[in-house]
Parts: C-alpha cells; structure tokens; sequence
C-alpha cells in the first residue's frame, strides 16, 4: 500500500467547505484504486486562529508540514482581517520558504461547460498558464515611509533575479515541450518598465535557444488581455510574471467558465519542499457557510496533486469523472447556471469516480 501525507490547510471562508469536499473525493479515488491511501493531517491555521492567537500559523508551522508529501491548500482571506495579513501569513508564508517557484495553472473549457466567450467551445481554449511564483511584484520588498504624515510613501519593489526568471522559463519551456502544440507565450512589459522586464525578454532570448523543438512568441500584458478574449486558440503555454499571471489567470478562468473550476499547483519542481496544491478561487465572502461553494476547482487541484504524487491513473479517473458530472449537466453548481450544492456535486463526481473502468 502506497502511504500519502498531505497536510490539509483548508484555511478560511469556502477553503474549508471546499477542502472537506476534495478529502472526500481523494478518499473514493484510494478506496477505489485500492493500492494507495491518503493521510490526511489537517491543519487549523487561518484568521480564526490570527484573532484568537496574533498569527495564522504558528511560529513553527513550517517544520510541522515540511515532511508532509504535499499540501491542500483551501483560501486564505476573512472579511475580520485585512487581506494582506491573511495572505502574508498564511499562503505567501508558505510559498516563499518552499520555494514554490512554478505556479502552474491549467485553463481549459469543460465538456457541458459554456465559455462567455461567443462561439468558442472546448478545444478552442486549451492553456496552462506558468505564474513565476517566488519573487518579481510579489517580492515582498518595499515599504512605508513617514507613516500616516502628508508627505507619506509607500514602495513595492519588483524584484528579478537572473536565476529566478531563468529557471521558471525553462520550467515553462520543459512544459511546453511535453504538450502537442510545443508552443510557448512570453508575456511581458518591457517597454514601460525597462528594467526588470527588459532583462526577463534578454533571458527568454538566452534560454529557448536550448529549445529549438518550441516554437514561442512574446506579448506585452496589456494586449495578451485582447488576445486571450479574441484569439484564444492562438495560446496553448503562457510563461508571465508573479502579478501579471495572476491576474491573467482569473480571466482565463473566467473564460473558460467561472473561477470556481480553476485548480492551481505551487510547485518546488526539485522536491526539497513539499509542493502545494489549491483551487484559484479565494474565500469567496458572498457565500461563505451557505454550502453552494463549486467545489471542482479544488477537485481538479487534488488532480494535479495525485499526478504530481505519481498517481497518474487516479489524476486521470479524478478528471474523467470531473468531465463526466459537468459533460451530463444534471448536477451542476450555482456559478455554472444550476442550482446544485457542494455537497451534490461532491456526490456526482464521488459517483462518477465509482462508475469509472479501470
Ligand atoms: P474570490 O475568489 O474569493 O471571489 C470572487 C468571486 O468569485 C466571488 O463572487 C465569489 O463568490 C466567486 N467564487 C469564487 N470561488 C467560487 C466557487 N468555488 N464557487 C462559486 N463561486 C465562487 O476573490 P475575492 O473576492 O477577490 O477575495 C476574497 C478573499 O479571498 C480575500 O481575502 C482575498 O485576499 C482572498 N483570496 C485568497 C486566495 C488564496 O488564498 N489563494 C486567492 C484569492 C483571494
Ligand atoms: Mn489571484
């Protein structure tokens, strides 16, 4: 029997509801394989445990999930405490030690699923968008100078390392080479910010002349938005910065038909940390506790968890059964037009998992 330790952090707001729900689904996944299980410890870090005690996570959280094979992740954000306090404090605190540096985030339209896009129907939108996830916007350099007088400054400092930017690239391009298409999107802005951004274009440059195999073209942030809405089949891997592909991937999200069915990988490809899987979403303060939370991005999260745990066969059972609940529409989620639970289409896809041949 194959063991797996997955520290679960469902965290705040629809994380917990959501997290719940994919232990669940992993649980049917191993009952069903019969040669795994999945041991999860579950962690209680989040804004209640900030109100109660000053801090999201202990002191040394960090060594308590360091031996753990992965990490299930759910949301960080409480309407009680300011977003940067939650963030900092809980996911980037984790992101940042364990050098998850790969954040990867598949975009594509689901069978049944309808695209706001006119006319543009599953296969049309096939992405995985590569988020530099250590440094650059999100650094965490900067601060706050002469505080709350008029004359008041605040700085964020992006930062780019030549190592930083180069090893995300290459991840992109490794990943780009193993899909058909073997093609591979830069976005940038060098020309307005001609520093940093000027040397991630210079060391694109460098790098994919060990890929003569990808094929790649370069677009500036502002018109890949265009892009993305007008010519979706013209993208298949996307390689952006920390901020810029975290804002494009809540529009591919949408695009492909609602953030609640986005997944997300935090990866530290090397394996000296553990790795760190979640939906996109955030906490979703609208419906927190009222049990219509979707939880498939979370599901299709735990997909991309089993494969990086060597699950293959099950990330693929997990995601056929995905395809099978939203390609048949009778179970279908608020934010996808139907009226169906959490609960409900944990159920479905539980069932779908049963139903699947080996
Ligand atoms: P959000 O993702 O929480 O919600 C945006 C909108 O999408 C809301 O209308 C929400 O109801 C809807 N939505 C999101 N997930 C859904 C789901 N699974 N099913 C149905 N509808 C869903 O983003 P926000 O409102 O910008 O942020 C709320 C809080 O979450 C903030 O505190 C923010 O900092 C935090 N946040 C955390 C993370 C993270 O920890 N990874 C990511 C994003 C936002
Ligand atoms: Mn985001």
């Amino acid at each position: 029997m194959r063991i797996y330790n997955i520290a679960a952090i469902p965290g705040d707001g629809i994380g917990t509801e959501v997290i719940s729900a994919g232990l669940e689904v992993l649980d049917a996944l191993a009952a069903r394989d019969g040669a795994f299980r999945i041991q999860a410890t579950h962690f209680d870090w989040g804004a209640d445990r900030y109100l109660a005690k000053g801090a999201m996570m202990p002191a040394d959280g960090l060594d308590q999930i360091k031996p753990f094979d992965a990490i299930f992740f759910g949301s960080a954000g409480d309407p009680r405490v300011p977003d940067h306090v939650t963030l900092w404090g809980l996911r980037l605190a984790i992101c940042q030690p364990f050098d998850q540096y790969a954040n990867v985030r598949p975009a594509r339209i689901l069978p049944g699923v309808t695209s706001p896009l006119r006319g543009v129907a599953p296969g049309d939108l096939d992405w995985v968008i590569v988020r530099e996830n250590s440094e650059g916007e999100y650094a965490g350099a900067g601060g706050r100078v002469h505080q709350g007088h008029a004359h008041e400054v605040g700085m964020d400092v992006a930062v780019f390392t030549r190592a930083g930017v180069e090893r995300v690239q290459r991840f992109a391009l490794d990943l780009a080479r193993s899909r058909p298409r073997k093609h591979l999107t830069l976005v940038t802005k060098s020309n307005a910010q001609r520093h940093g951004m000027v040397m991630w274009d210079a060391i694109f440059e460098q790098v994919k002349g060990d890929y003569p195999d990808v094929t790649t073209d370069k677009v500036l942030v502002d018109a890949m938005t265009v892009r993305m809405v007008l010519k979706p089949q013209t993208l298949d891997t996307i390689v952006a910065t920390n901020l810029h592909a975290d804002v494009l991937s809540d529009l591919a999200a949408a695009l492909t038909g609602s953030l609640g069915l986005a997944p997300t990988a935090n990866l530290n490809p090397e394996r000296k940390f553990p790795s760190m899987f979640e939906p996109i979403h955030g906490s979703a303060f609208d419906i927190i506790g009222q049990g219509i939370a979707n939880p498939i991005g979370a599901f299709w999260s735990a997909s991309m968890m089993l494969e990086h745990l060597g699950e293959a066969q099950a990330a693929a059972t997990l995601m056929t059964a995905i395809e099978q609940v939203t390609g048949a529409g009778r179970v279908r989620p608020r934010d996808l037009g139907g009226q169906a639970t959490t609960h409900e289409v944990t159920e479905a896809v539980i069932a779908a998992i049963g139903g699947a041949n080996a």
